[in-house]
């Protein structure tokens, strides 16, 4: 056997190093998401390249290829191995010693300090091997390439403080092993259900089996349940996927499963839960969509993946061409990022028209426990606003109380010569029901929106019309009936303005400085009096929920 020999890492290797011992401990667990990533590249490698170089093609009977974890409690070891391609001295030294890799100082440049954001770039610039350093204190990686005689196997190991050895050895198999002597005081990890359960978090879509232990049956799905033909799969499957991904019990509304190939090659399987999660109006709700860079899982957000205002949904994106070093921040730019949710977008806003369409209670589900989110739409995503209008329901002086009539249903229910959608604003629904604005409309039998979320200015203000209606608040301004107004009424009130003039006269003195205006009005059927807006000023209630909110 040749003789050890010992190399220095390249500056930038041990700088990296240096980084995973000391300061990345936070998130300690994902050192084995990056190799078990790596083991099951070399799988796919080694599957690859026997297309082209037949005789490593293996016996019949070996067995599907896999992916073992095991530990040792007495020697303080977990140990990760694999039969995939396995590599050549050269490869040894080029891929773990070197790291002359670009996306090495590239990592370095993108660290910010923050140990959960520096963390999550491990696996997206190619360092994702040294990430055992964080739990080890030497790695031992005995390796033998595919294709190579026995006695060409390598064995690697480090401390990780700026040297690494070489020594030639024998190993029986192809593939890669990876022992890690542990630290003081991670014997914690030396635990079957410690080391499942942090298979099953990180790397249950990993396509090859991993097995922990003596265990031989896989500790992950072993196939991405998203890249199996929708033909495969039924309700069920999907149902079983969603509450194992959301540990979420209820039965999601739907879902939508696509496969894409085009300019980008991409596949969504998206749910739409049936219960809003508790965190769902903090500014960063902490789950969303996961993103998987060919099945490998590599962040979970809730606001870029999506927009905002489908923050409720859940599920995964697994992109083949995103590049490896995506990051929250990269994800602002990236080109298919942008293709991936727009086309999400159109595909999810669709699946509720649907639902909407075909099981009406089924949406009306859907719109208590997320109808104040999407809304937000209306004034976030203009280029979708038609569709998100669609999708709207409101409660209305027609609708019993409950939030169930669409624009479409207004539109359809108008009165002869009703050309405006009338709306309403009130802090509650109480109040907007005994509005006196509304007595006029209800003489009239005009149905009347009645708005009392937060955002309904917003949404009414985004939205302007639907359908070439305008939409219209009955508390701003003098009633205006448009075209349904008929002479008899504008004559009767020209009359009364002249009729009350002195008495007009004498209220706009004493409301000096207070009101902008005393008018005799036709809006009010029992109510002696009411307060409206100025047509030029912001709705009555706004103002007056602005000023609640100290603005
Ligand atoms: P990345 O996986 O992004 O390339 P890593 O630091 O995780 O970066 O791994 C570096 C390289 O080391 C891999 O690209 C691969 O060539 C090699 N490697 C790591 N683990 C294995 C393994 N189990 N089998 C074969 N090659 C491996
Ligand atoms: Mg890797």
């Amino acid at each position: 056997q040749a003789e050890e020999e010992t190399f220095r890492f390249q500056a930038e290797a041990a700088q990296i190093l240096d980084l995973m011992a000391n300061s990345l401990y936070s998130n300690k667990e994902i050192f084995l998401r990056e190799l078990v990533s790596n083991s099951s590249d070399a799988i796919d490698r080694l599957r690859i390249e026997r297309f082209s170089r037949p005789e490593l093609a293996g016996d019949e009977d070996e067995g599907e290829p896999r992916i073992r974890v095991s530990f040792d409690k007495d020697a303080g070891t977990i140990t990760v191995a694999d039969d995939g391609i396995g590599m050549s001295r050269a490869e040894v030294i080029e891929n773990i010693g070197t790291i002359a890799k670009s996306g090495t100082s590239e990592f370095l440049r993108s660290l910010t300090g923050d140990q959960r954001r520096d963390t999550a770039l491990i696996g997206q610039f190619g360092v994702g091997f040294y990430a055992a350093f964080i739990v080890a204190e030497r790695v031992v990686l005995t390796t033998r390439r595919a294709g190579l005689p026995a006695d060409e196997a390598v064995r690697w190991s480090s401390d990780g403080k700026g040297e690494y050895s070489l020594e030639n050895v024998e190993r029986a198999e192809r593939g890669t092993t990876i022992v890690l002597h542990l630290r003081d005081g991670e014997d914690e990890l030396l635990n079957e259900h410690r080391l499942r359960s942090i298979i099953k978090r990180y790397s249950d879509h990993i396509a090859r089996p991993i097995t922990v232990g003596d265990d031989d049956s896989a500790v992950n799905q072993a196939s991405a349940l998203w890249t199996r033909p929708k033909s495969e799969l039924k309700d069920g499957d999907y149902h079983e996927y969603y509450r194992q991904l959301t540990g979420d019990f209820t039965d999601p509304l739907g879902h939508l499963h696509a496969k894409v190939e085009g300019r980008y090659d991409y596949t969504l399987l998206l749910f739409v839960p049936s219960r809003a999660p508790y965190d769902l109006w903090t500014p960063e709700p902490g789950q969303g969509v996961r993103l998987h860079v060919q099945r490998v899982f590599i962040l979970e957000d809730s606001g870029r993946l999506l927009p905002r205002y489908l923050r409720f949904v859940r599920g995964i994106i697994d992109s083949a061409d995103l590049p490896l070093n995506v990051s929250r921040e990269i994800l602002q730019g990236s080109q298919a990022i942008d293709h991936i949710r727009a086309s999400a977008v159109k595909k999810l806003l669709r699946l509720l028209k649907d639902m909407a369409d075909g099981e009406p209670e089924k949406y009306a589900e859907f719109w208590t426990q997320f109808g104040a989110v999407l809304k937000e739409g209306v004034f976030d995503d203009p280029a979708h606003r038609e569709d998100i209008a669609g999708l709207l329901r409101f409660t209305s002086t027609r609708s019993g109380g409950e939030a169930r009539v669409s624009l479409a249903d207004y539109v359809s229910g108008m009165r002869d010569g009703q050309d405006k959608i009338y709306y309403l604003l009130a802090p509650g629904l109480s109040d907007a029901a005994a509005s006196p604005h509304l007595e006029a409309f209800r003489a009239k039998d005009i149905e009347v929106l009645l708005l009392d979320d937060a955002v309904d200015n917003f949404v009414v203000t985004g939205l302007a019309q639907y359908e070439g209606k305008q939409l219209q608040s009955v508390a701003q301004g003098p009633p205006d009936f448009g075209a349904m107004a008929d002479e008899a009424e504008k004559e009767a009130a020209e009359q009364a303005d002249s009729a009350y003039a002195a008495l007009l006269g004498k209220l706009k003195a004493h409301l000096e400085g207070k009101a902008w205006d005393v008018r005799v009005t036709s809006r009010l059927t029992t109510s002696p009096a009411c307060i409206v807006a100025n047509e030029a000023e912001t709705d009555f209630t706004v103002a007056r929920r602005l000023r609640g909110s100290g603005l």
